[in-house]
């Protein structure tokens, strides 16, 4: 065959099926995914190379449920970034990522708080000199130099999810040129909202599992006799004795 006949050898689909044109395929561990299939892949995930065909296939399956998931999602919240917006249902306990006004159509993936393992904010800074044209023609340096700056600012969510783990989004829509300025303490101001977002509401769904784990109803101490109600380990609120079990 040679390499031509290697090259324009038909490739297959191992998820779909269909035959993938020229320049369409994207490998996988142990085949081939066709640029439709790969197009309903999570916007977050980038391990595609390292994928086997069962892997993707099961990612397809998720993102198809996620469907359902979009279709009930209620924004309550909107915290609007440079190229995608944060959107929450505070009373679902749910957030997405909207790249457009058209985010349903997009199927983002709808993640629950309780997925959030941390989050961080950071502000990059971009330092630039600026520098004089003289009448040959050259840049040279002002005396002393003079420095422009561009601030942007940052935020990195840490998910646990099988797909993908974290998500960064510029926060900030316009540059932001100089640290004094009120973009900039606008800016620093949402990094604290999104930072408290996430870290508030994982906070939030810790602590109404563990008062779910908590027995509400009252019972009797068996080591002090005292009528109490357990905390989240089964221990009496007064002695620390384990009511349950043992
Ligand atoms: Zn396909």
């Amino acid at each position: 065959m040679g390499l031509f006949g290697k090259f324009f050898d038909k490739k297959v689909c191992s998820i779909c099926g269909e035959e993938i044109g020229l320049l369409g395929n994207r490998k996988l561990e142990d085949g081939n995914c066709c640029k439709n299939c790969a197009s309903k892949l999570s916007p977050f995930f980038s391990e595609r190379r390292h994928s086997t065909v069962d892997e993707i296939r099961q990612q397809l399956e998720y993102r198809e449920a996620n469907r359902k998931d979009v279709e009930a999602f209620n924004v309550t919240r909107t915290i609007d970034g440079s190229y995608s917006d944060i959107l929450v249902d505070e009373d679902a306990g749910k957030f997405l990522i909207a790249k457009s006004k058209k985010w349903r159509e997009e199927n983002p993936d709808v993640i629950a708080f309780s997925q959030v393992t941390g989050c961080e904010t950071s502000v990059k800074e971009l330092k630039t000199e600026e520098k004089k044209k003289t009448e040959d023609g050259k840049y040279e340096s002002y005396d002393p130099p003079v420095y422009s700056y561009d601030f942007d600012f940052y935020a990195t969510i840490h998910v646990n999810s099988p797909y993908f783990d974290e998500i960064t989004l510029k926060m900030n829509s316009d540059s932001v040129t100089s640290r004094g300025s009120q973009a900039y303490r606008d800016n620093n101001a949402k990094l604290a909202e999104v930072k408290e977002l996430f870290t508030g509401a994982r906070e939030a769904v810790r602590a109404n599992i563990e008062s779910e784990k908590a027995p509400k109803t009252v019972v009797r101490c068996p080591h002090c006799g005292g009528n109490t109600t357990p905390d989240a380990e089964g221990r009496c609120e007064w002695c620390g004795s384990p009511v349950f079990g043992k």
